[in-house]
């Protein structure tokens, strides 16, 4: 049959398997993806009918991502030649890889890493050298030091999702300085965290730093990532590999009106913080629990050989959060998304229930 190759390629694609997105639970209390809860649905539906009447969605958004890298550069006091933007940061770590590498090209993360990440690489064939977490959920700089020697480009997520660790900004510093490679750090979860290393890019022309909306803006669902590299990479992104009109016109004009009250975006990040630390304790007090710190707006903890029960058990009152099963030697890793006090409030609760 002529059209054998197309039936191979299919399944060969089948097999890759793709992005392992959560279950869908309507009306359930939503730890399981990091999304940002608390700031409320009112807020952002302001702020997207504000958006809206500067929209005419009859037209390309011609000029919409210019002005709205205009308004990212004031936000990130960064020139606006530094900057891009895509479909959510997945599309520009996307572009990057689909670009930039290939079945000859040697990429540098941890493990674990960002699932769509990894995903992109088995699906573009590209070879993966992936540092183990320590039992404690810590990364050991000088295995980053020795191994990133032979490696063409490094990811590292900053903190890192799913375990909340994040390197000391010198230690990331040094690995940076010494790495010639491409260096892409991705920091989707960069507000909760210590320090961003957006200011080393002018300095390093290998250095890309990806960003989001979707995370501590809580505008998961609009689907904007930007990132800030050096001037020349940042024109041949924008001008040759990004699409035309990567993003809508009602994502450009919300966005921008987004970063216009980002004050919002650090009130709630700094109530997300204070309910971290107040998780972190809380699952301390269990035995059956080991529990990691986090930088980010998630807590990892390992519920050993109750995971499976915890986890159904929280699904069945209706609390979604992830499981993530083994990681190194822990087997039983639970990740749950820090929510608003309320939403923290029932998921310690059922907890306490379940095990207290
Ligand atoms: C959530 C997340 C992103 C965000 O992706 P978007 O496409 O911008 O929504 C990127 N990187 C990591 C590590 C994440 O966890």
């Amino acid at each position: 049959m002529k059209q054998d190759w197309i039936k191979k390629k299919i399944n060969e694609l089948d097999s890759i398997g793709g992005y392992q997105k959560p279950e869908m639970h309507p009306d359930a209390l939503k730890l399981d993806s990091n999304e940002n809860y608390v700031i409320s649905k009112q807020f952002q539906q302001d702020l997207i009918n504000n958006a809206k009447k500067n929209c005419d969605v009859r037209e390309y958004p011609l000029g919409g991502v210019e002005r709205l890298i205009n308004q990212l550069s004031k936000f990130l006091k960064v020139p606006s030649s530094m900057i891009g933007v895509g479909n959510g940061s997945d599309q520009i770590l996307d572009l990057i890889l689909s670009n930039f590498a290939s079945k000859q090209t040697k990429v540098i993360t941890s493990n674990p890493t960002f699932g769509f990440f990894e995903e992109r690489c088995k699906l573009y064939s590209i070879p993966v050298t992936a540092i183990p977490f320590s039992s404690t959920m810590t990364l050991d700089i000088n295995d980053f030091l020795k191994l990133s020697k032979s490696a063409d480009i490094l990811y590292l997520d900053s903190p890192n999702n799913p375990t909340g660790f994040q390197f000391q900004k010198n230690d990331l510093q040094k690995l940076v300085k010494s790495f010639n490679g491409l260096i892409i750090i991705d920091e989707a979860y960069g507000e909760f965290g210590d320090f961003s290393l957006s200011g080393m890019v002018k300095s390093q022309e290998n250095l890309i730093v990806v960003q989001t909306l979707s995370k501590s803006f809580g505008l998961a669902g609009l689907r904007l990532g930007y990132f800030i590299a050096n001037k020349k990479f940042t024109d041949v992104f924008n001008r040759v590999l990004q699409y035309p009109y990567p993003v809508s016109t009602l994502t450009i004009e919300s966005a921008i009106v987004a970063l216009d009250q980002y004050t919002q975006m650090k009130d709630a990040v700094q109530i997300i913080k204070e309910e971290r630390k107040r998780i972190i304790e809380n699952l301390k007090k269990y035995e059956a629990f080991e529990v990691f710190d986090s930088k980010a707006n998630f807590v990892l903890f390992d519920a050993h050989g109750s995971h499976k029960r915890v986890y159904n058990a929280l699904a069945e009152q209706g609390i979604s959060i992830r499981t993530l099963g083994k990681i190194g030697k822990h087997d039983g890793c639970l990740r749950v998304t820090i929510g608003t006090k309320e939403m923290n409030s029932k998921f310690l609760l059922a907890i306490r229930d379940l095990l207290g």
